[in-house]
């Protein structure tokens, strides 16, 4: 696929929030300014007994081949090239600053984007987010949900938040596996570090297993959730739908699935096999429905 260029490349014509530095590039994925009209979204579906999702991104450079956060695109070339851009919210803090409807609520950070995405190294977008919603009183209850160890980084504000989950997605037990499907993301061992790392400072982790892809060794895989830490883990299957602005899977991800002839009938085997290793962490019934991020 050819790299995404994007109008916005161009120089800004607006000003810039001081705090939020930007690179050009990360990887494949060419990276813009966006100034939005909204930062907070009322959730619907599986989300609805949240208040409120922040995405301070859009679009995400891990590039997943199995994202179903494509089919929430408007834009037909965006979604497309997915993982190949991505835009950051420049005025995201700014509009968040103006909120009064945050203090006491249920807030989600990272819903249709990966909050803690490589970009969040240079940006710190989504720490800065996390620091104000720390300072809300009443706090919020803040969840996050991320692949990416980088949100050990910011154990430090986590310890200041009264009530925050943080869901990690790990998908196999297998790093080959892993880099047929989402070849830019952290290895599976970097992501459990991380949720070792966060469970052990008392921060609530679950293992998002979403979705699940073929498990090499599943006792092994047991015990690779157990020693993390977390306290509980749930798995999904792909989403083989296509409608817009609903879950799907792309179909990189369905045709990979087939050569590996990794079929739902596997899963619900596989994911059967955990909980029954681990049936004090299994969160909840296997649940082809659930949201893959
Ligand atoms: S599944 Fe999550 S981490 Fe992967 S590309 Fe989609 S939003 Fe990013």
């Amino acid at each position: 696929m050819l790299y995404y260029v994007y109008m916005s490349a161009q120089p800004l014509l607006f000003d810039l929030e001081p705090e939020v530095r930007v690179p050009r590039r990360i990887g494949q994925a060419l990276v813009t300014r966006r100034r939005v009209r909204q930062i907070l979204t009322k959730p619907t579906g599986a989300l609805k007994d949240l208040d409120f999702t922040i995405n301070p991104y859009v679009g995400c450079s891990f590039a997943c081949s199995y994202c179903y956060a494509a089919f929430f695109m408007p834009d037909e070339q965006k979604a497309h090239d997915w993982g190949y851009w991505v835009e950051v919210k420049e005025n995201a803090l700014e509009l968040l600053r103006r909120e009064d409807r945050l203090a006491g609520c249920k807030v989600l950070l990272g819903s249709v984007t990966d909050p803690y995405q490589p970009v969040e190294r240079d940006t710190g977008l989504t720490k800065s987010i996390v620091e104000h919603l720390s300072r809300l009183e009443p706090q919020p209850s803040v969840r996050i949900l991320t692949r990416s160890p980088l949100v050990s980084r910011d154990i430090d504000i986590f310890r200041s938040l009264h009530e925050l989950q943080v869901g990690m997605s790990v998908t196999t037990d297998d790093d080959a596996t892993r880099i047929r499907y989402e070849p830019s993301c952290a290895s599976i061992g970097q992501r459990l570090s991380a949720v070792k790392r966060l469970t052990e400072e008392g921060i609530r982790v679950t293992l998002n297993l979403a979705p699940l892809l073929p498990v090499t060794n599943v006792n092994a895989f047991a015990q690779m959730i157990r020693d993390s830490g977390a306290s509980g883990f749930w798995a999904s299957y792909f989403h083989p739908g296509t409608r817009k602005f609903a879950a799907g899977t792309r179909p990189g991800a369905l045709q990979q699935a087939k050569m590996d002839d990794w079929c739902f009938e596997k899963f619900i085997e596989t994911a059967h096999a955990l909980k029954g290793l681990l049936p004090d962490l299994a969160r909840s019934t296997v649940d082809a429905d659930s949201l893959t991020s």
